[in-house]
């Protein structure tokens, strides 16, 4: 059960700035929801919230049941992938998939069948033993999707994951990330600027604008009005 619910979710920025305002939200359990709207709007910061990355001024966060508003971000149990892919580049594809799990202590054959298990669905079998360096930028953000996967985490936040890719690679990547979705059921919140990420991606599609939640619907229920 990893059901997502914000409950009057406010953010004000130190600097005084209200970027957030009273957002009712629930992502059902294995939901795939995109966050969309102009820069601005609020999106990174929603997700942020999500994550544990930034305070939640006002309202109440539950993952899962279970308040998590004063929650560290490791406590949360959550995965997030960023548009930067930040692996390290000095560890294969292979020690970036296992690190958070090595970290935990899990055992040797255990990480073996996970990091495995990713790369299979990810397509990265062939290049466990490369270098970020040498591997193009949809194999990386792979690499960072697979990095987040092998932890099974309750949800997945993706924050424009593809925005630093290149047209073909991001029709690819959609297909991909649907397919990951779909196999393995995980709560996912994914935030995105780009309409067609939006209308091809999610089971349904938040709209936000200036800070508030202006419309919810399903892709074709948004796409029909
Ligand atoms: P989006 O992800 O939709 O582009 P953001 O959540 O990044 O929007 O930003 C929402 C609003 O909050 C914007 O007006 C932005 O300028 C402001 N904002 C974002 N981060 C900060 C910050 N660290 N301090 C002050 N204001 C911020
Ligand atoms: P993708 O499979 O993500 O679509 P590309 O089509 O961009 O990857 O890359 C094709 C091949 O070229 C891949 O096998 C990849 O490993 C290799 N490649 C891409 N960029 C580099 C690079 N900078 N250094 C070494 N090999 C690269």
């Amino acid at each position: 059960m990893a059901e997502i619910v914000l409950e009057g979710i406010t953010k004000r920025y130190p600097d005084g700035a209200l970027a957030v305002k009273d957002v009712n939200l629930t992502v059902g359990d294995g939901e795939f929801v995109i966050l969309v709207g102009p820069s601005g709007c609020g999106k990174s910061t929603t997700l942020n919230m999500i994550a544990g990355l930034e305070d939640i001024t006002e309202g109440t966060l539950r993952i899962g049941g279970d308040v998590v508003n004063d929650r560290s971000p490791k406590d949360r149990d959550i995965a997030m992938v960023f548009q930067s892919y930040a692996l390290y580049p000095h560890m294969s594809v292979r020690e970036n998939m296992g690190f958070a799990l090595r970290l935990a202590r899990t055992d040797k054959e255990t990480v073996t069948r996970k990091v495995e298990e990713a790369a299979r669905i990810l397509d990265l079998t062939e290049h466990l033993d490369r270098k970020p360096a040498n591997l193009s930028g949809g194999q990386r953000q792979r690499v960072a999707m697979g990095r987040a996967i092998v932890r099974s985490p309750k949800a997945f936040l993706m924050d424009e994951p593809l925005s630093n890719l290149d047209a073909k690679l991001r029709v690819q990547m959609r297909t991909q990330i649907s397919r990951l979705q779909q196999r393995l059921g995980t709560t996912t919140v994914y935030v995105t600027h780009d309409q067609t990420e939006a209308m091809t991606l999610g089971d349904r599609v938040v709209v936000m604008r200036g800070g508030v939640v202006q419309q919810v619907g399903t892709p074709q229920h948004l796409y029909d009005q």
